[in-house]
């Protein structure tokens, strides 16, 4: 019978080099937790950095200090004169304050950027970085990762983008304890809707990046007779229906006045209705294992509890799953529990 006992000869050859591979292990592991690394949070409104330090603990980073908000004061609608180098004196005003905070405690290594779409997060493409066709006009073909090499003094850090939704989507399914072991969804909705995706354990990209707020829902039978989309590039997508946008038309206030709105305004089941359809969708066409929603709009958390009911209504018993039951669907579609801080997590996630 063979002797399986490791050799003493091996033993003693072999302990030094176990030694010296753990130092060294080690010794890097010292050197990345030290190491600062940025997070921006791309929103339609406002700008979120964080600094933070890698941790060795259960959570990959520690956000260092407060994170910083800048708001963008929304968007006019307007494109904007730009230099040479596609810098507006709007944009650089906004970076410089990016810059200042990003290199506030020292020299930074690495910084992930999880922004609004569409853009390009091809990292083989002269075009990474860019934002494109969004209705948000003073930002359309601008080059975020350009933009900070052009106007970044001294050492130039690392820049890595995805789309925020896609961003927290893989956060979510390392971090976010939903027991996913191939697909999960995030759903974000505030001034615009996003869909990220991860399927069999990585984020969903090929042709662009997957942009399941456009995908067309039918009209809810006790909508708003004058209402149309205010996507403006669809009349019948869930972006036009179920944004802040859309739900400050219908009331004819300002985004800003929704909070005050009544947890009864029959909206809310307007806005249910047209979520739970994308709900639909995403299961059956991705067959995610947990959706999250997040964004501004989720803010308003009875959503959740209409979303879930309308989405078992919609669903109609076609799939055969515990989770897809009236029990069990609070589990299906869960709030983030990091929160409105999953946008930051995800952009630090991506370094
Ligand atoms: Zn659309």
């Amino acid at each position: 019978m063979e002797d399986k006992k490791p050799s003493h000869k091996l033993l003693c050859y072999g302990t030094p080099v176990v030694a010296i591979a753990l130092g060294y292990l080690l010794s890097k592991r010292l050197s990345s937790n030290s190491e600062i690394i940025g997070g921006i949070e791309m929103g339609g409104t406002n700008i979120k950095l964080c600094l933070a330090k890698r941790s060795i603990r259960d959570m990959p980073f520690k956000i260092i200090g407060e994170p910083l908000i800048i708001k963008t004061a929304g968007d006019d609608g307007l494109s904007i004169e730009r230099d040479e180098n596609g810098i507006s004196p709007y944009h650089s005003k906004i970076f410089s304050k990016m810059i200042e905070f990003l290199t506030s405690q020292g020299p930074i290594s690495n910084i992930g950027i999880a922004s609004f779409g569409p853009i390009c997060v091809d990292p083989e493409s002269d075009s990474y970085g860019t934002i494109l066709n969004s209705p948000k006009k003073k930002w359309v073909m601008f080059n975020l990762v350009k933009a900070f090499n052009s106007l970044w003094e001294g050492p130039k850090p690392s820049i890595t983008v995805d789309t925020d939704v896609n961003a927290v989507a893989k956060f979510e399914f390392g971090h976010g304890g939903h027991n996913a072991k191939k697909n999960l969804a995030y759903i974000t909705v505030g001034t615009g809707i996003g869909v990220g995706l991860v399927i069999n354990g990585d984020t969903c990209t090929g042709l662009t990046h997957p942009e399941g707020g456009h995908v067309c829902v039918n009209r809810h039978s006790n909508e708003v007779e004058e209402f149309k989309s205010v996507c403006g590039f669809h009349d019948c997508c869930v972006e036009g229906y179920a944004t802040n946008v859309s739900i400050a038309k219908r009331k004819n206030i300002d985004i800003e006045a929704l909070p005050s709105l009544d947890d009864t305004d029959p909206v809310w089941e307007l806005v249910a209705y047209y979520l739970a359809s994308l709900c639909c969708t995403v299961t059956l066409t991705c067959s995610p294992e947990a959706i999250v929603i997040g964004g501004g709009v989720m803010n308003r958390k009875i959503l959740y509890k209409m979303i879930q009911e309308e989405f078992i209504t919609q669903m109609h018993n076609y799939i055969t799953h515990d989770k897809i039951t009236k029990e069990n669907v609070d589990k299906y579609i869960v709030r983030s529990r990091f929160e409105n801080d999953c946008g930051l997590y995800s952009a630090l996630s991506l370094v």
